[in-house]
C-alpha cells in the first residue's frame, strides 16, 4: 500500500549559503513529525511551496510532488485565509481574526491545485492522509473528481470549541468537506469532543451519530484522538551522538556554575513567549538569590515573517530581552540568551541535553513536540519540564509541573518548584515521562491512524 500525504509545507527548504545549495528541513512540529513516517513507507508526498525543489536538481529522502504556488496565491491563501483567520481562531484569538474577502477563493483554488496534483499520481491500492487547517477542502474536491480511496485527515493544531467555531463564516464548507473523509483525527479527545459538537449542532439535520462514527450520505466516518509524538530512539540516538557531544560540552563550559532554563519557540503569538519572560522577570525580583545563578535561553525561530501580528511579536520580544536584561545584568551576566534563529537538530539536542529544566508556556498549542524532544533528549534522566495547560501535550503526558501562561505567578512559581526539587524525585519523573513518550513514538501514531483508516 502506498501512502500519499499532503502538506502545505514542503519538508525541505532550498537554503543558499553563498554559491552551494542545500536543503534545509524545514521548522515546525508537521515535518518532525512526517518526515520518518515517509522514510518508513512507501509513498509520495505532495506539498506546495513558490519554489520547486526539484528546479535546483536536488534530490529528497523520498518522492515528492510539489504544487506551484504564485505569490498571490501565498499571500491571500496562506498568509490571509490560513494565518489570519483560520490559525488565530483555532487557537482562541478572536481579536486578532481579521477577514479579508478575497482569501476564500484562493484558499479553495489552492486545495484544488492540491486535488488536482494528488489524482493525477494516485492509484486504486493507495491511501490519501490530507494534513492540517491549510487543506481541509481537499477531501471534498478529491470526491468531486472521482476519488474512491481511503481519505484520513489529521488537525495538527486545536479544534476550538462550538462557541469560537461559531465565528468562522466558513464553519458550514469546512465541516462538509471533512465529512468526505474515512477518518478524521485530532490530538485530544478535548478537540475530539469539540468537533463532534459543531458537526452535531451544523450539520445536525444531514448527519446520523453513532458514538464516535459520523453517518453523512451514506458513508460512515471515524473520529479519534490520536496525539502525534515523536521518533524517540531517533532522538536518543541523536542525544549521545558526537556532534551533540561536543555542542554539549561547548554550552557546558559558556554556562559552568549557572543553572539553566530553555524555551524553544516558533516566534509566534500563540507560544507565550512574551508571557513566560514577565514570568522569568517576576521571578527573579521575588528570588533575587537566583541572580548570576540562573541562565534562560530562549531559541526563538523565525516564522511567517511575512504576517504583520509576527513583525509585531519580534519587536515585541526583542525589546523584552533588552529591557529584562538591561533589569537585572551584573558584572558581565544577564538572565536571558535569545538565540533569533532555525538551529541545527544536533545543536538543538544540546541545549535539551543542558538544561535543567525547559519552559513550554504556549497560550494554546495543538500539541506541541518539543516538549517530548526534550523528554527524549534526556538520555541521563533528570530535567524537569514545565508544561502550559494550554497544549495539547498537558492533556496527554504523565508528569509534567503544570501552569497557566497568562498568570506570571504560575510561572514564577513553576521555576522556584522545580529549581528545589529533590534530585531522586526529579529522576524519577523523568524516568516515568520518558517510558511514557518511548512507548508511545511516532510510529505508533502512525500504525493507529492507519489501523483506524482501514
Ligand atoms: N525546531 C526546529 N528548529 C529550531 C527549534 C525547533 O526545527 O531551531 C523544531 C523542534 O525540533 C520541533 C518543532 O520545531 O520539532 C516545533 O514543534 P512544536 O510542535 O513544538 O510547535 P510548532 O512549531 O509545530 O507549532
Amino acid at each position: 500500500m502506498r501512502l500519499i500525504i499532503a502538506t502545505n509545507r514542503a519538508p525541505y527548504n532550498i537554503k543558499k549559503p553563498k554559491d552551494d545549495i542545500l536543503l534545509e528541513k524545514s521548522p515546525g512540529g508537521l515535518v518532525a513529525a512526517l518526515d520518518p513516517v515517509m522514510k518508513k513507507n512507501q509513498g509520495i508526498w505532495v506539498c506546495g511551496g513558490e519554489k520547486l525543489l526539484e528546479d535546483y536538481g536536488l534530490t529528497l529522502p523520498y518522492p515528492v510532488k510539489q504544487v506551484k504556488l504564485t505569490p498571490k496565491e501565498t499571500k491571500y491563501y496562506y498568509e490571509g485565509f490560513c494565518n489570519t483567520q483560520i490559525w488565530p481562531l483555532f487557537h482562541y484569538f478572536t481579536s486578532r481574526y481579521k477577514m479579508d474577502i478575497k482569501d476564500w477563493g484562493f484558499y479553495k483554488q489552492v486545495n484544488q491545485k492540491f486535488a488536482n496534483q494528488i489524482m493525477e499520481i494516485i492509484e486504486p491500492e493507495d491511501r490519501i492522509w490530507v494534513h492540517d487547517y491549510q487543506l481541509m477542502m481537499v477531501p471534498k474536491l478529491l470526491r468531486e473528481k472521482g476519488a474512491t480511496q481511503k481519505i484520513g485527515f489529521f488537525l495538527h493544531i486545536p479544534f476550538p470549541n462550538l462557541e469560537i467555531y461559531r465565528i468562522f463564516p466558513k464553519r458550514y464548507e469546512i465541516l462538509e468537506s471533512l465529512l468526505n473523509c474515512d477518518l478524521i483525527a485530532f490530538h485530544t479527545e478535548s478537540y475530539k469532543r469539540h468537533f463532534l459538537e459543531c458537526v452535531d449542532h451544523f450539520m445536525g439535520h444531514d448527519v446520523e451519530r453513532v458514538d464516535n462514527k459520523i453517518i453523512y450520505k451514506g458513508r460512515t466516518i471515524s473520529v479519534e484522538a490520536l496525539p502525534i509524538s515523536i521518533d524517540y530512539k531517533e532522538i536518543e540516538k541523536i542525544a549521545a551522538s558526537e556532534p551533540t557531544e561536543l555542542k554539549l560540552a561547548e554550552l557546558k563550559k559558556m554556562y559552568a556554575g549557572q543553572l539553566v532554563g530553555l524555551g524553544v519557540d516558533r516566534l509566534d503569538y500563540t507560544k507565550g513567549v512574551n508571557e513566560k519572560l514577565e514570568g522569568l522577570e517576576y521571578f527573579l525580583d521575588n528570588n533575587p538569590e537566583y541572580i548570576k545563578r540562573l541562565s534562560y535561553i530562549q531559541i526563538a525561530v523565525p516564522t511567517r515573517s511575512n504576517v504583520h501580528d509576527y513583525m509585531k511579536i519580534k519587536r515585541q520580544t526583542d525589546e523584552m530581552v533588552g529591557r529584562i536584561n538591561g533589569k537585572f545584568s551584573k558584572d558581565g551576566w544577564s538572565p536571558i540568551q535569545y538565540l533569533y534563529s532555525n538551529l541545527k537538530f544536533e545543536d538543538l539536542v544540546g541545549y535539551y541535553r543542558l538544561a535543567d529544566f525547559i519552559i513550554v508556556s504556549a497560550l494554546r498549542d495543538g500539541l506541541n513536540l518539543v516538549a517530548k524532544e526534550y523528554v527524549a533528549a534526556r538520555i541521563h534522566n533528570g530535567g524537569q519540564l514545565i508544561l502550559s495547560e494550554f497544549t495539547g501535550a498537558a492533556e496527554e503526558m504523565p508528569y509534567r509541573a503544570l501552569i497557566n501562561p497568562f498568570d506570571v505567578t504560575s510561572i514564577s512559581e513553576a521555576i522556584a518548584k522545580v529549581l528545589k526539587t529533590d534530585e531522586t524525585i526529579r529522576y524519577k519523573s523523568m524516568s516515568e515521562t520518558r517510558a511514557y513518550v518511548k512507548e508511545n513514538d511516532i510510529y505508533k501514531w502512525l500504525d493507529k491512524f492507519l489501523e483506524h483508516l482501514g
